[in-house]
């Protein structure tokens, strides 16, 4: 990649100008490993190039689940594993997020042990200064000393938890804990001049603990060489090794199997109803696939239909949308041991339309009822998401940004009226 002048450098990277965009730097990930805050400090040689095949690796996921970040593109062996990333102002705030007891968590809380699980995840802060260890902030301590407003940091505490919960799943698949996690964040300008909070600077096999099945002696992270008083050359080679593991898994997290919806409706008529949750299915990029097929009136094609989505190779969870007896909802839950949504399409068209009858589904049914198609989309998605780490984290940044609507809508209407210049 073509770079310009460096303009600033940390423990393990350096960042360079881009000759063309002024909006854009180029990160170079080196092959320093150090710990203690610098105390000891080693090389290993091909580090680099694992640490940003991670970063790019783990970015590609958080950007596909809609996450703002830096990241715009590189890290590969074919980009020299070179990172092209938004230009932005770094917070000098490390934020840790914790799901398991560990590391200086310990240190600060004797009477835990190891490895208990926090609940709900803690996330902590520390002011980035090596020379005083990297002191823990509080939240008032951030906001009074003007490191960040308060809406900024609690954007930046929502989406440190957010990429938790999205790596946690990912690992979870590869069954591996993740322990901790420490991420930060920089003030970029987007197109119309404004300045936004986005996640940032590297995220590697440096930056978390991870514990394959749950258990601490088999750590694949750097707390390895944390450990190791005097590593020998044998000794970093082993933690090569496992950054080498680390950089491989990372690059299975995007993996989706294929997941689709199918929407089979009763009649032509629900169309309406299954278009709005194809749409809503779409919003999330989740595949689906529309059929028509009557369980009264064409039996037999409804079995077929319901045989050959079965039979295709991804997950399938169907979403019936079908009226009066939802006889439907019945017929394709007896006929397939897949998730079943049941969408009756109640609504102005459908107002003679008996809707307890709709919700009372034969005992022995599996089925869920869900009334709103968007509703039935986002709960089929739920269960797609077991196995998809990026519709998990579409899932999560939906509800997210569902919150946030929330707590703005609080703000607008708790704001304090505009003054009219009397007392
Ligand atoms: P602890 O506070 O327990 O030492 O670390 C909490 C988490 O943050 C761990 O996953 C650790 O790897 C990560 N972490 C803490 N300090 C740094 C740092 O300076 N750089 C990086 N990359 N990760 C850190």
């Amino acid at each position: 990649m073509n770079k310009g002048s460096e303009v600033g450098r940390g423990k393990t990277k350096v960042l360079f100008e881009h000759p063309e965009r002024s909006d854009a730097l180029v990160i170079v990930q080196q092959d320093q490993i150090s710990a203690g805050d610098g105390a000891k400090r080693h090389v290993i040689q091909g580090k680099g190039r694992l640490a940003a095949l991670t970063t790019a690796r783990i970015y590609r996921l958080l950007n596909a689940c809609g996450i703002p970040t830096h990241f715009l593109s590189g890290g590969e062996d074919e980009d020299g594993n070179e990172m092209l990333v938004r230009r932005c102002t770094m917070i000098p705030i490390e934020v840790v997020v914790r799901g398991v007891a560990a590391g200086s968590y310990l240190k600060r809380n004797p009477g835990v042990k190891s490895g208990t699980v926090l609940a709900p995840r803690l996330v902590e802060y520390f002011f980035k200064d090596d020379a005083n260890h990297d002191p823990q902030y509080t939240a008032d301590q951030i906001v009074d000393e003007g490191i960040a407003t308060t809406a900024e940091l609690a954007q930046m505490t929502d989406v440190a938890r957010l990429v938790f919960d999205v790596l946690a799943h990912a690992w979870r698949r590869a069954d591996v804990l993740l322990v901790d996690l420490k991420v930060e964040f920089g003030r970029a300008t987007d197109a119309d001049g404004n300045t936004e909070i986005i996640l940032a600077d590297v995220i590697d096999n440096d930056s978390w603990r991870i514990w394959p099945g749950g258990d601490q002696a088999l750590m694949l992270d750097k707390q390895i060489y944390r450990n190791m008083a005097a590593p020998t050359s044998d000794d970093l080679g082993a933690v090569k090794s496992k950054y080498e593991e680390v950089a491989e898994l990372v690059g299975k997290f995007q993996k989706s199997t294929g997941g689709f919806v199918g929407i089979i409706m009763g009649s032509a008529a629900d169309a309406p109803h299954a278009d709005r949750v194809a749409k809503a299915l779409g919003q999330l990029g989740v595949p689906s696939r529309k059929h028509v097929a009557s369980a009264h009136k064409t039996p037999t094609y409804a079995l077929q239909r319901v045989q050959q989505l079965d039979n295709m190779l991804g997950r399938v969870v169907y979403v019936t949308i079908a009226g009066r007896s939802n006889a439907l909802s019945a017929f394709v839950d007896a006929a397939t041991a897949n998730p079943v949504i049941a969408c009756p399409p109640i609504g102005s068209s459908f107002g003679g339309m008996d809707v307890l009858s709709s919700l009372h589904l034969p005992s022995g049914i599996g089925s869920t009822v869900v009334l709103e198609p968007e509703n039935a989309a986002l709960a089929a998605a739920k269960i797609l998401a077991v196995d998809d780490t990026v519709l998990y984290g579409r899932v999560l940044v939906t509800q997210w940004r569902n919150r946030v609507q929330v707590m703005e809508g609080d703000s607008r209407v708790n704001a304090l009226p505009q003054s009219n210049g009397k007392a």
